[in-house]
């Protein structure tokens, strides 16, 4: 297997081999932790989409006929070999993303569990049947798969998130191309490798490396049938528009503002933990990242001091370190991002009680490293409020009661994740059941659903109507048919002009 420690150009997997692309357009891969050029990214163009669609569309029949326990046997070794090579892969991920080794483990693991799911297919994909629905006559629905399908993928999760769709597209019978993230872009062809290495056959599964002219190219192409997207809103938003006037089926899952509401009962060390860890880890780049605290009643008072205290000591080094609790922002230029939203949130007149802005780490004085950051006081009007700024700042809000929190949740327009933090059990069970948001954690800061349950937010963080893996994802990627069936009898009666009826 290729050292992915090296400067060698990354190219594109098509076919079932690496392959240069034609186009002369490149951007460079940094490690986050150095700043330095790790390697280069040839970006593609829509002639390496032709030939990865060429390919997937010559490899699908024969795919789509196996029977689906001989694919999910294809899925269980693979399965196999990324248990084998989790660490390696947790490695290229730090390498790339930046973010901590455990928690790159982490990613690979929660990547695992869907592959593991993607291996139930064959009971996954029983269809309905009923008997006699008329005198004679049987009437089944059966699910097949869609053609030659898409996933367009965020830097954050360079594994986990395609995992949420190949293994579910593949095992269902369909041929995907992935377009991952630019910024990132090596562990999508280390997942080719092994599908390779698995039995997949080739055209099954390809890696186009790019932009947005590679993700035009895919949204335009007629041959792809189906398209899932995770990145930000404005893209989201983009993909379901342009997907759906191209007749494709589309989900496409966006940005985020998380809140976690925190009662005047809660255990006050406990939520601590919850705000450090959900809040600062992977740097605030999760989509799933906790960054508002809605503190209820006098609760704030208890919390802040240490949390502040906590934000103020995180550990932050190169990700590779072992004690280290958060590495650096992807790129210079979402440091940037991430610090400029720092000094508009002073400007609104929030109350910046831990500034992470122009931290150095020793030895990596050129990565592009921020600390964590606090503000109090922090009002629904204020563009820091309102805004995804994916980093590591946390933003306290305080209300009075507990309808206060809720009506504030339910007026932001993202509604991807939320946690609430009680020891009330019917304050609990009334959160659950008002919120409207996707994804809701009760004492669990980050709930990420299992890979059975399937991943979706509300509103404006999912645009679509399936979320991502678990059932809704099998359906996603397949089309119901229904079947109904006669086998007559040798005297025939007729032809018959009105609507059939059961008989
Ligand atoms: P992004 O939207 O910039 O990029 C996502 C993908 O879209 C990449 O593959 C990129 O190449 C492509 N892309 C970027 N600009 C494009 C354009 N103009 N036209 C067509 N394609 C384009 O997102 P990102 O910065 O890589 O990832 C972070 C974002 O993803 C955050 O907003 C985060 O909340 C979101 N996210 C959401 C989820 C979720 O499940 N809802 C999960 C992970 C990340």
């Amino acid at each position: 297997m290729q050292s992915f420690t090296d400067k060698a150009a990354v190219g594109h997997f098509i076919n079932g081999r690496v392959v240069p692309s034609e186009s002369t357009r490149t951007q460079p891969v940094y490690n986050p932790a150095t700043g330095a050029i790790a390697r280069t990214l040839h970006l593609g163009d829509a002639s390496d989409v032709d030939a990865a669609v060429a390919g997937a569309k010559q490899a699908f029949p024969a795919w789509s006929n196996t029977p689906p326990i001989r694919r999910a046997r294809v899925m269980l070794r693979f399965l196999e070999l990324m248990n084998k090579h989790r660490d390696e892969l947790a490695a290229i991920i730090t390498a790339e993303h930046g973010k901590v080794f455990s928690d790159a483990q982490g990613e690979v693991s929660r990547g695992i569990d869907v592959i593991e799911f993607a291996c139930g297919i064959p009971q996954l994909l029983k269809g309905d049947y009923t008997e006699q629905v008329s005198t004679g006559i049987d009437n089944w629905t059966m699910r097949q798969a869609l053609g030659v399908v898409a996933g367009i993928t965020p830097f954050n999760f360079p594994c986990m998130v395609p995992c949420w769709m190949f293994p579910v597209a593949i095992a269902a019978g369909n041929a995907f191309i992935l377009k991952p993230s630019e910024r990132d872009p090596s562990a999508a062809l280390f997942m080719a490798r092994l599908l390779k290495e698995a039995g997949l056959p080739d055209g099954i599964f390809s890696v186009v490396q790019g932009d947005k002219v590679v993700v035009d190219a895919l949204l335009e192409h007629p041959d792809v049938k189906a398209i899932s997207f995770v990145g930000s809103t404005p893209i989201a938003n983009y993909i379901y528009e342009t997907g759906a006037r191209n007749g494709k089926r589309v989900q496409a899952l966006g940005g985020a503002k998380n809140h976690m509401v925190v009662m005047p009962d809660a255990d006050i060390d406990q939520t601590i933990d919850a705000l450090v860890g959900a809040g600062y880890g992977s740097a605030g780049e999760r989509c799933m990242a906790i960054s508002v605290a809605v503190l209820v009643g006098d609760v704030a008072d208890k919390i802040i001091p240490k949390l502040a205290e906590r934000a103020r000591t995180l550990v932050i080094k190169n990700g590779m370190d072992a004690d280290a609790e958060m590495g650096p922002i992807v790129t210079r230029q979402a440091l940037e991002r991430i610090e400029g939203y720092i000094a508009l949130g002073v400007e609104e007149g929030a109350s910046l009680l831990v500034d992470g802005r122009g931290i150095k780490v020793p030895g990596h004085e050129e990565g592009f490293f921020t600390g964590g950051t606090l503000f109090d006081h922090v009002t629904p009007e204020m563009r820091i409020y309102k805004e995804e700024i994916f980093g590591p700042v946390l933003a306290c809000v305080r209300v009075k009661d507990f309808t206060e929190a809720i009506d504030l949740i339910n007026a932001h327009e993202f509604g991807n994740g939320v946690a609430l933090y009680t020891r009330d059990g019917h304050v609990a069970r009334e959160f659950g059941r008002r919120i409207e948001v996707g994804m809701v954690g009760i004492n669990v800061p980050i709930p990420v659903p299992m890979a059975w349950h399937g991943f979706g937010g509300w509103k404006r963080s999912l645009f679509g109507d399936t979320h991502a893996y678990g059932e809704e994802g099998v359906r996603f990627y397949t089309r119901q048919k229904s079947i109904m069936q006669r086998w007559p009898e040798s005297t025939e009666k007729g032809a018959e002009f009105a609507m059939p009826t059961s008989k």
